[in-house]
């Protein structure tokens, strides 16, 4: 079943998008590490991919996920997002301090992006488009906040393309005066670890990307 791109009901305005900022940063900037802006497409794949980052970083994630159409998937997604980084923020063996903000949940702007796309299957064009949206925002919001250096978790994902997800990056660091972080995360077994770490904390692994559209094809 294929259904046509629509705006959706609810929207969530970025007076309303969350942001936490607490006093653990300190100890990142007391180290001097250089600020990350980290997209993040949901909790599980940010596991392994934050235990890398906070050697070298100090990270602030981005939760800017529009295509994840059903808003009760995207709260819950969000919420263990939120949850995994309290837990984290708690139980680092580096004493790491990971900062959380909340983009627009503005649906319309994924609806519009994939409009005409919407029979593509998941790996095709309506998803460069998702990954562009997406990274295009961080980008803009890594520049509001002056933060010179920009990545995202998506790599983590054996599902999801490390060299289209690149080129994206560095094209919209260019046109942003910022750094691509290039990983692919998912080398040195970093997906299996994300899996690992997901159980030991517990989190919800969802089992669809996050659009309508590919969980429709599911059906
Ligand atoms: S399948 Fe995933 S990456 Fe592709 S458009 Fe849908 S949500 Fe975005």
């Amino acid at each position: 079943m294929t259904r046509e791109a629509k705006p959706t009901m609810l929207n969530i305005s970025s007076s309303a998008a969350e942001s936490e900022t607490l006093s653990g940063s300190m100890c990142d900037a007391a180290l001097k590490k250089e600020p990350l802006l980290l997209h993040s497409c949901c909790g599980p794949c940010s596991t392994s991919v934050l235990e890398r980052l906070i050697e070298e970083f100090s990270v602030t994630v981005f939760y800017y996920n529009p295509n994840i159409t059903d808003p009760e998937e995207y709260l819950l997604r969000k919420t263990v997002q939120k949850d995994f980084i309290k837990a984290y923020n708690a139980n680092n063996p580096l004493g790491a301090h990971i900062n959380f903000i909340e983009g627009d949940y503005d649906t319309d702007s994924f609806y519009e992006v994939a409009r005409g796309l919407e029979s593509e299957p998941e790996g095709g064009l309506r998803c460069e488009q998702c990954f562009r949206l997406r990274l295009s925002r961080t980008a803009e919001k890594a520049a509001e906040l002056g933060i010179q250096t920009f990545g995202t978790t998506l790599t983590v994902s054996p599902y999801k393309n490390y060299k289209l997800i690149t080129k994206i990056g560095m094209e919209l660091a260019q046109q942003n005066g910022l750094s691509w972080l290039d990983r692919d995360f998912k080398k040195q077994a970093g997906y299996q670890r994300s899996i690992e770490m997901s159980k030991e904390y517990g989190l919800y692994r969802q089992h669809f990307c996050g659009c309508d559209f590919a969980r429709d094809k599911e059906k």
